[in-house]
């Protein structure tokens, strides 16, 4: 084909698809309305991403980053200078003192349980203000599981406020703040629970009614796939430390494993001595494999999180309009990166995730199954096909084998990848 052909010809991604998964022109059809329909949702999208990718890159310019920050580092890594400017980078964007950022923060849960652990003291007491935490939390808390050296096991008291109407209770929650408990914890996203993610706005609420009834409580927010969706972030609304992890969201698909606690300098230096030991703190801590996937992964995550929503929202779209229950709908308002999708039938869900993987860079030729995952009642299955295991910046899915057969996705590099895999599993189960 001469380039002067190129240049008259309308060769999309979906043509492509079509042609190289054999999806049916009609489907084709309703993706392209599907694609039209979220125009005014993508240039929303890219409107905060833009607004991120300056406040990031400012945030480079002012703490002058330069090669040497990339450098590997060994021993125990006294002054290490990519190690500080890293922090010094989360904490200019978060708006805080300080931050916690390492490699040797193992995960998510990881970055939480330092937090929890680093504030929280015996007789000190914990609310949860957006009903149960993730699931992973439940060991760390204790309160609904007997776990040896939880934070139940050693003397501190929990409560939760359940979510009314999905929502956050305000009510409920500056009652609870009366009674000026030692730290409140939010959860912004979703999880895996059938509830919202927590929108800024009212995140924003419950912070300013917590300190104005109890200017002492520390307010703690669980980040975990919220970093980048918006334009603020809890911290610089009002809460007073954030967590989250560096295979998810804030790590832009380059962080190799990691996690961050951003808030002041007193409660990082606590939160620290939990991450080494008191007289230590985050004073030590080196890393030989190096520091520029840390940085670049910063740098390319409000693009990276760009592309996962716009996937999400086209997934959205498309099954709304074959007739699936989603949530969020394609148009509704998002504070996190998860999207799910409800199916008639365990045969649907599961072809869902096997398309999910299908259409992955990485191991599209593994074909998952439903399997007795340890700690779960039901039989889960999971796509992962991502570079970094576990990480679900990338395009990921997961469920448990149960009604309602609900599937949760959510990342994706490329949000062509999202829509490949969404189209492809449509093409298989509905026969259009
Ligand atoms: C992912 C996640 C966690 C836990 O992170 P891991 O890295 O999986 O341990 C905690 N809370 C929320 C809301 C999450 O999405």
């Amino acid at each position: 084909m001469s380039v002067k052909d190129n240049v008259f010809n309308k060769e999309d991604c979906f043509e492509l698809m079509g042609e190289s998964l054999g999806i049916s022109g009609q489907l084709l059809d309703t993706a392209r309305r599907a694609e039209e329909q979220c125009a005014g949702i993508y240039a929303e999208i890219s409107r905060i991403k833009g607004y991120n990718q300056i406040k990031v890159l400012n945030a480079f310019r002012k703490l002058q980053i330069a090669p040497m920050h990339f450098a590997p580092t060994y021993g125990y890594g006294y002054s290490d200078a990519g190690r500080e400017k890293l922090e010094a980078l989360f904490a200019e964007i978060f708006g805080t003192q300080s931050a916690l950022v390492r490699p040797q923060i193992a995960s998510g849960t990881h970055a939480l349980g330092l937090a929890l652990y680093g504030m929280l003291r015996r007789g000190d007491k914990l609310i949860s203000v957006s009903g149960s935490p993730y699931d992973t939390l439940e060991e760390i808390i204790g309160a609904s599981v007997q776990s040896e050296g939880s934070l139940c096991d050693i003397g501190v008291e929990y409560s939760q406020i359940e979510l009314l109407n999905g929502g956050l209770d305000f009510e409920a929650i500056r009652s609870a703040a009366a009674e000026k408990p030692r730290m409140m914890m939010l959860q912004r996203s979703r999880g895996y629970a059938d509830r919202k993610s927590i929108s800024v706005a009212d995140m924003a609420k419950a912070f300013e009614i917590i300190k104005s009834v109890s200017p002492d409580t520390v307010i703690m927010t669980d980040n975990c796939y919220g970093e980048f969706v918006d334009t603020v972030e809890p911290t610089q609304i009002g809460a007073d430390i954030a967590v989250g992890s560096l295979i998810k969201n804030i790590g832009g698909g380059i962080a190799p494993t990691g996690g961050y606690i951003v808030g002041s300098s007193e409660s990082i230096q606590r939160i620290s001595c939990r991450l080494t030991t008191p007289g230590i703190g985050g004073e030590v801590g080196s890393y030989a494999a190096g520091y520029l996937p840390f940085f670049q992964g910063l740098y390319l995550a409000p693009g990276a999180v760009a592309e996962a929503l716009k996937g999400a929202v086209f997934a959205a779209a498309v099954y709304q309009m074959c007739g699936f229950e989603v949530s969020p709908a394609w148009n509704e308002k998002r504070s996190c990166i998860i999207q799910t999708v409800k199916f008639n039938n365990a045969q649907e869900l599961i072809a869902f995730i096997q398309s999910i993987q299908r259409l992955s860079p990485v191991e599209s030729n593994v074909l998952p199954e439903p399997w007795d995952m340890p700690g779960y009642r039901d039989q889960v299955i999971m796509a992962a096909g991502t570079f970094v295991q576990g990480a679900s910046i990338e395009l990921s899915a997961d469920a448990p084998i149960r009604s309602p057969y609900i599937a949760f996705m959510q990342g994706g590099l490329a949000q062509e990848q999202v829509k490949a895999a969404a189209l492809n599993h449509l093409n298989g189960i509905i026969g259009i």
